[in-house]
């Protein structure tokens, strides 16, 4: 048991557990990167090795008592501070609850450990109010900051912390997580999060109604444009599955361009190879980047109230020549 439990990253892990032994651990660390690649569990792991009964100072037993009650949310000197419940950001109350206890002794172990996740969702007011805290920490109180991207962060919260840079796992620390459906495995892109959220099913029968619609988008002629129609009514009809056919047209359209680069190793969609390259024999590069651009304008257009057939005909009709 300990940070040996810990897949992927093993330079972050080596850097933070030679950090532990030097006993001058930084008051403020920032794990950044993408989501569902191990941030909370490493922090969470850091602060059982500062606090830890029988390991340490840099792993943990994850047997003691101190370790079973940060594994169970229940430590008195480990806490998260995340988004309340009907709350859309950190509130700046939260903060000073975190700063008004910053004079007192730990109440059972030797370290307070204060984790914000996700750090990037803290009120304007809160991030400066952290400062105080990241300006003058008491010798054991230490804030491990969360987020998918350091720099929306406050350059001012940034210079006071050590930043660790998380990247996705690759596919066989994805597998070594128990993860056996290579569907899954490469779906995943690195996440183990999302690997193990990730509903097979579904994903699979929605590639087949987008793929069916790239194929139909691909020679988007007068005499197929009836064939794309058709296809994008199944798309914009099934309003529930609108974000999840966002990604997967994403990641279609990513392999795609993978394939008629030459990379056929990134291909994530490999069980449907075949169809891939037929398909992909028809569109230039130039078509694929203007399609995935499109979809970034659709992504950050969602929340308006947007004709959801009328962008995926759009997306049908950019001209293969600009
Ligand atoms: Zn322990």
């Amino acid at each position: 048991m300990g940070f040996d439990t810990f897949i992927g990253n093993s330079r972050i892990i080596g850097r933070l557990r030679a950090k532990l032994r030097e006993d001058r651990f930084p008051h403020g660390l920032i794990f950044s990167g993408p989501e569902g690649v191990g941030k909370y569990t490493c922090a969470l792991m850091t602060a059982k090795a500062m606090n830890c009964a029988v390991a340490g100072p840099a792993d943990f037993c994850d047997s003691c008592g101190s370790c079973n009650k940060i594994n169970a949310g229940l430590h008195p000197d480990v806490m998260t501070i995340g988004v309340e419940e009907d709350a859309s950001v950190i509130n700046i109350a939260q903060i000073r609850q975190v700063l008004s206890t910053l004079d007192f002794q730990p109440l059972e172990g030797r370290c307070k450990i204060f984790i914000i996740d996700p750090a990037n969702m803290m009120q304007a007011h809160a991030a400066p109010a952290l400062l105080k805290g990241l300006e003058e920490p008491p010798e054991n109180s230490f804030f491990i900051l969360i987020t998918v991207n350091a720099h929306e962060l406050l350059l001012t919260v940034r210079s006071r912390c050590q930043v660790y840079h998380f990247s996705p796992l690759t596919i066989d620390e994805i597998r070594g997580h128990g993860i056996q459906d290579e569907f899954l495995v490469r779906w995943s892109q690195g996440s183990i999060g999302k690997a193990r959220s990730l509903d097979a099913e579904r994903l699979k029968a929605r590639r087949e109604v987008l793929l069916g619609f790239l194929e139909a988008a691909a020679g988007a002629s007068d005499e197929d444009f009836r064939e794309m129609l058709g296809a994008s009514s199944d798309i914009a009809r099934a309003k529930q599955d609108f974000g999840t056919d966002m990604t997967v047209l994403a990641v279609l359209i990513r392999d795609l361009l993978f394939l008629s680069e030459g990379i056929p190793e990134q291909v994530i969609n490999i069980d449907v190879e075949a169809r891939f390259r037929k398909l992909a024999a028809r569109l230039t590069s130039e078509r694929l980047i203007q399609m995935a651009e499109f979809l970034r304008v659709i992504e950050s257009s969602v929340k308006g109230n947007i004709n959801r057939q009328i962008l995926f005909d759009v997306m049908g009709l950019i001209p293969s020549e600009t």
